[in-house]
């Protein structure tokens, strides 16, 4: 099967939020587009549209990221659609169902946490690692990216949502890991650390956070939006960062900028 003759890039929740803004930003920078997620792909229908109008070649891969047999049907698809997988971008993610005091969560909610925000991109970054690793060696020109979307909850402690930023805090460690293991086969990865984004997930604690960003939160005093992660991502895709794997980039409007 001859590939795609585009850059692919994988976005897992690439459908709405942080990820469509990150995939629209790869589709105007010239890279193909798997998007993941889990609904249904009619209810992505205008989401691909809309990729597809920016001139990339987009397709849906419907599955869960904490699922071992998902993540391997998901790169059988990329696979099959486009022979190919120049970038991955580990976005999907969730919060847990309930802010809970950590004196009152629950194992349930910690396991479902973990396992869709750390498991799930630690062992994706596996299989397309091993596949970039093989592409590496048919062509020594092949340049691999990875980057993890990770959040400020990676060092800013909020006692009623604990198992997200341990999750969180994981992913950062975890881009150490694979930053220091693919290396050798010249694939770079990178973390990136939002603030507070205007998307579907901070929606529910909206009113909190406009307080919050009125009252000096940020030193860029306005939300973040979803493109300004897409800006970051499309540029550590197209390579325009050089001899700096391992990094982490905060778009977060100076919100753990250290002030006195
Ligand atoms: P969002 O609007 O709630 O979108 C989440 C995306 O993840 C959706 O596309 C969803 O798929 C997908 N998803 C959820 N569970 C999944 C699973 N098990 N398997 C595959 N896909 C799954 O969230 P967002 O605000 O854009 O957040 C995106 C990432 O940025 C997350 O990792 C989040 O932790 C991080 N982040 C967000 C903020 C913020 O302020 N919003 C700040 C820092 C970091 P469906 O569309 O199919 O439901």
């Amino acid at each position: 099967m001859s590939s795609s003759p585009k850059r692919v890039a994988l976005v897992t929740g690439g459908s709405r939020g942080i990820g469509l803004g990150i995939a629209l930003a790869l589709a105007e920078s010239g890279f193909d587009l798997a998007i993941n997620g889990v609904r249904d792909e009619a209810d992505v229908a205008g989401s691909l549209t809309t990729l597809r109008k920016r001139g990339a070649t987009a397709f849906y891969f419907q599955g869960d990221v904490s699922s071992p047999e998902d993540r391997t049907s998901m790169l059988d698809g990329i696979r099959e659609e486009f022979g190919r997988l120049d970038v991955l971008v580990n976005n999907a993610g969730v919060a847990p169902k309930v802010r809970a005091d950590i004196l009152e969560a629950t194992e349930e909610s910690f396991d479902r946490v973990l396992g869709i925000n750390l498991k799930g991109p630690y062992f994706l970054t596996q299989g397309a690692a091993r596949w970039m690793i093989e592409q590496r060696s048919a062509d020594a020109n092949f340049r691999g990216v990875i980057v993890n979307i990770s959040s400020v909850s990676a060092t800013e402690a909020s006692i009623n949502r604990g198992d997200y930023c341990i999750s969180k805090a994981g992913v950062a460690m975890a881009t150490q890991l694979w930053a220091h293991r693919l290396a050798e086969f010249g694939i770079a990865v990178y973390e990136i650390r939002p603030g507070i984004i205007h998307t579907d997930m901070s929606a529910a604690v909206a009113e909190k956070y406009d307080r919050l960003i009125a009252n000096g939160l940020t030193v860029e005093n306005r939300w973040g939006e979803p493109e300004d992660v897409g800006r970051a991502v499309a540029m550590l895709a197209r390579g325009d960062l050089t001899y700096a794997t391992g990094n982490v980039l905060n778009i977060d409007g100076g919100l753990t900028l250290r002030r006195l």
